[in-house]
């Protein structure tokens, strides 16, 4: 049992800490499968509020970590050695402009604290990635937001005024999470268009295996400025408890000032291996992609018989609205075994991952009770 020393919960002195993270909340995951088990009384559960790929990593990740892990004595390459040479070369990019981070969030903290100064402006697109909000208020910046159309694409010509001013940072999440819209390129190069080139550009594009859809680095190329393309190995590479990001950069300066504010060793050797054995077996993640689409295609026609009004999904999951609301329909899912992501979304959205073809079955079969009034 934990111990809570009393004394240690009431601060002797007065709060060294700097006043902007009093009005941060930290982030709050999904419910973890231990807590699941605890509510609803069961183990038999179908976690899919956290957007993992639950139909698992390449089996070539296993060896890899195993040989990883014959020398846990030896720190790990500081540069992360041959991941930025082998995404480079698949990319088409110098492996000097790709930054290896322990998950993307990562990259979003060390590229917000590398460029924001207080006061600074971040332009985005609300409902977004939560990251955003909390790392830009650590930093100190403010947020213009343009929220999304009823939806839930972005709105493109007002995003542009926005983009005009040339706010500080720019963030654009697409597929967006938590509503699944994905931008179009154009959509993106309209943007880009009249962003000036003092404003740096964060995409973030954590689901972009499910939705390949342009060449976004090329459009950021031919803009200009500085920016970063946001990826990850969490979620289709299936490695989301190994920590693994990367980050594209426009430049290799840029990488070297990220360089500067990062921990020096923070991939750890084993995520490392992981990363380069998933990477390297494009035959998996192209399967594990496509048996997620036809499912999602699979979850989409269970909603739309039942009239279940859902965002378009370019994601590893999708995005419902609940006529009796989020957190009700969560409960009763949960009690059917299933966990989702009920969000503050006004109207009861909830946010349901695609997990594997039983999951999914599972799913559909509740969905009618866990959404009736
Ligand atoms: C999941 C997610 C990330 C971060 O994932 P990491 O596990 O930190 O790599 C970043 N952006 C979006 C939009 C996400 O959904």
């Amino acid at each position: 049992m934990l111990v809570v020393d009393q004394k240690s919960l009431t601060p002797a002195v007065a709060s060294p800490v700097r006043p902007a993270l009093e009005g941060v909340v930290a982030y709050k995951a999904g419910m973890t499968l231990a807590e699941a088990a605890r509510r609803a009384g069961r183990t038999d559960l179908s976690k899919l509020a956290s957007n993992e790929n639950l139909l698992g990593c390449s089996p070539k990740v296993a060896d890899a970590v195993k040989a990883a892990l014959a020398s846990p004595e030896i720190y790990p390459h500081p540069f992360c050695e041959t991941l930025p040479a082998s995404i480079g070369l698949r990319l088409a990019t110098h492996a000097g402009r790709i930054v290896v981070t322990p998950g993307s969030e990562a990259l979003i903290d060390y590229l917000f604290r590398a460029v924001l100064h207080p006061g600074d402006s971040i332009l985005l697109s609300a409902p977004t990635f939560p990251a955003y909000g909390i790392f830009g208020a650590c930093a100190e910046a403010s947020f213009i937001d343009v929220p999304r159309l009823e939806s839930f694409d972005l709105d493109v010509e007002a995003f542009k005024l926005e983009a005009a001013k040339g706010p500080k940072l720019m963030v654009l999440c697409t597929p967006n999470n938590p509503t699944g819209n994905a931008m179009s390129g154009v959509d993106m190069a309209e943007i880009l268009a009249v962003t000036p080139r003092s404003t740096v550009v964060f995409v973030d594009e954590a689901y972009r295996e499910y939705h390949a859809a342009f060449d976004t680095l090329a459009l950021l190329k031919a803009w200009g400025g500085t920016w970063v393309s946001g990826r990850t190995f969490s979620k289709a590479y299936g490695l989301a408890g190994l920590r693994v990001g990367y980050g594209i950069c426009s430049s290799v300066v840029l990488v070297g000032y990220l360089d500067r504010i990062r921990p020096p060793f923070n991939v750890a050797a084993i995520s490392q291996a992981a990363a380069l054995a998933a990477w390297d077996d494009q035959e998996h993640l192209c399967r594990t992609v496509a048996l997620t689409i036809a499912e999602r295609g699979r979850v989409e026609a269970g909603l739309d018989a039942m009239a279940v009004q859902r965002t378009r999904s370019s994601a590893n999951f999708v995005f419902l609205r609940s006529p009796a609301g989020a957190e009700a329909t969560a409960m009763r899912l949960l009690q059917d075994g299933l966990i989702v992501r009920p969000t503050h979304v006004p109207g009861g959205w909830v946010r349901i991952t695609i997990g594997r073809p039983a999951d999914n079955d599972r799913l559909i079969a509740a969905l009618p009770a866990a959404l009736a009034l």
